[in-house]
């Protein structure tokens, strides 16, 4: 049995089977796919065609729409055409989390449809009906595992774990190849970038070992904005495709959804074409894949700009195309005796590109636990910049927490208010927090379950009003918008967990 379900020294990407979309390939021999999900209301023909539009003009050729019921389901179809009108090659999935029979009505139109095995209620025979369907038309499927909503019976036995979302994933890739179904893809999203790292590893292995060659989807789910939400995904999103893992990507971001192409370009592009190289073994004993080892010093990870004497620490500088398998060829099993310190110098003058770069390329050290230092040079940007765009990716290794983390969702059909403007709001009151994290989400049907881990939640609970929560617990329901924000910091305070911001 294979102890990991990558080299740690040789980048390649792993075999996987071809899978149509419409007239898109996933798997096999394509280049990764990028992808996205429009915020509109299904029912909303028109302001969906647009939305469409509008992403496929920045290159998103696979678009997903939410399909709640039946209605949305049909509403496709009209959608499909407005599209097609503007863009033949665009390929439309629908997004089933509920009903099997809507998923059912969304297989005679959309040309993928993604289901929640988490949710998928399919007593009495419904998944082969839908395969059925999917059949005849040649329709994909997405077995799309979220952390945060799992079904009860895998939550019983495994809890809300990677294994358990892996376990969820390879129980319905069974159901499909004993059907003969193949045109599968499959993901693990997770907010928590260890957790969705840990799962998409535990499932490739557990694929491989059960012979299976299915492509697949990978993303963070509720990355949130900005840099932030950049680099969190690119964190996790590239710890895979740095080991070869990954054949179609999504950069959840809570933006209008055309911003997630460029995102989710640069971090393929950083993979593209890069050249074989070989790098000299390691020691595979003092790998850990699947959970989190801490580093034998326990201490948090220093930024270059913090360091005082650097001859106390060993820079282990990554100069090739493949940096991950550089730095484990220099670190795993070698005797260092001093601190680590990661060191890699880029020359990108665009800081959207830089922190993607940097993020792709450190993250997995540090969920790795491999380094117990930063240093990243670029003389096109200030100590500032660059220590900011350290200290975020730190963070979304969960490895330094120095900042607010925002858990927020990117908004889809369901979204119950301006999830993008409360966002900033929510952000200007409560940034200066250290170490808290706040869910941000648009709707209670899914919001509460995935915000994972957060602190506090703001969920949308009906339209303009929100559900405040503290951790998983719900503590008030349907406050008016207006209120929200203020309730939410009352709600810190009483918790004790509250500090004035500095004056500037
Ligand atoms: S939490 Fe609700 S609103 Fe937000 S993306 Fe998920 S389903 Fe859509």
């Amino acid at each position: 049995m294979e102890k990991f379900c990558f080299s740690l020294t040789d980048y390649r990407r792993r075999p996987s089977r071809e899978v149509r979309v419409g007239s898109h390939r996933i798997g096999g021999t394509a280049p990764v796919v990028v992808q996205t999900m429009t915020n509109t209301r299904t029912m909303d023909t028109e302001g969906s065609v647009a939305q469409i539009d509008a992403i496929a003009r920045k290159g998103g050729k696979i678009v997903r729409l939410t399909t709640r019921d039946e209605r949305e389901a049909e509403n496709l179809a009209p959608i499909g055409e407005g599209v097609r009108a503007l863009h033949p090659d665009v390929a439309l999935v629908a997004d089933v989390h509920f009903v099997p029979a809507v998923a059912a009505v969304a297989a005679k139109t959309a040309d993928k449809v993604r289901i929640n095995p988490g949710n998928y209620n399919d007593r009495g025979g419904k998944f082969e009906e839908l395969i059925d369907l999917c059949r005849e038309r040649g329709v994909a499927l997405r077995i799309g595992v979220n952390h945060g909503s799992l079904a009860k019976k895998i939550f019983d036995l495994y809890g809300d774990t990677p294994e358990g979302m892996a376990a969820s994933a390879m129980e319905f890739l069974e159901r499909c190849r004993a059907l003969d179904f193949h045109n599968v893809v499959v993901s693990l999203k997770a907010s928590n970038v260890r957790v969705m790292i840990y799962a998409y590893r535990l499932l490739v292995k557990a694929m491989n070992e059960a012979g299976m060659d299915y492509p697949v989807h990978l993303g963070v789910t509720e990355a949130g904005n900005l840099i932030e939400g950049r680099i969190k995904s690119a964190v996790g999103i590239g710890a895979l495709l740095a080991d070869g893992i990954g054949d179609t990507i999504r950069v959840s971001l809570t933006e209008a959804p055309e911003n997630e192409i460029p995102a989710a370009r640069l971090l393929v592009e950083h993979y593209e074409a890069r050249p074989e190289e070989h790098f000299e073994g390691v020691d595979e004993s003092k790998f850990s894949a699947y959970c989190y080892t801490p580093r034998p010093s326990g201490k948090t990870p220093v930024l270059w700009s913090e360091v005082e004497n650097g001859a106390e620490y060993e820079i282990v500088e990554a100069v090739s195309h493949h940096p991950v398998q550089e730095w484990r060829s220099k670190i795993v099993g070698r005797e260092i005796s001093k601190p680590i310190i990661l060191s890699r110098t880029y020359t990108t003058t665009d800081k959207e590109q830089f922190a993607i770069e940097a993020a792709a390329d450190f993250g997995v050290m540090f969920i790795d636990s491999l380094a117990d230092g930063i240093r990243i040079l670029n003389p096109n940007f200030s100590q500032e910049e660059i220590d900011e765009i350290a200290l975020i990716i730190l963070q979304a290794a969960r490895v330094r927490i120095s900042r607010t983390e925002y858990i927020a969702c990117p908004s889809c059909g369901r979204t119950l208010y301006d999830i993008e403007s409360t966002l900033a709001d929510i952000k200007a009151r409560t940034s200066h927090l250290v170490g808290l994290k706040i869910g941000v989400m648009g709707c209670i049907v899914n919001g509460p379950g995935e915000m994972a881990d957060a602190d506090y939640g703001y969920v949308g609970g009906l339209p303009d009003h929100i559900s405040l929560y503290r951790g998983k617990t719900l503590v008030e329901r349907n406050v008016p918008q207006a209120e929200a924000i203020d309730r939410l910091v009352e709600l810190i305070k009483a918790d004790g967990r509250w500090v004035e911001p500095k004056e500037e």
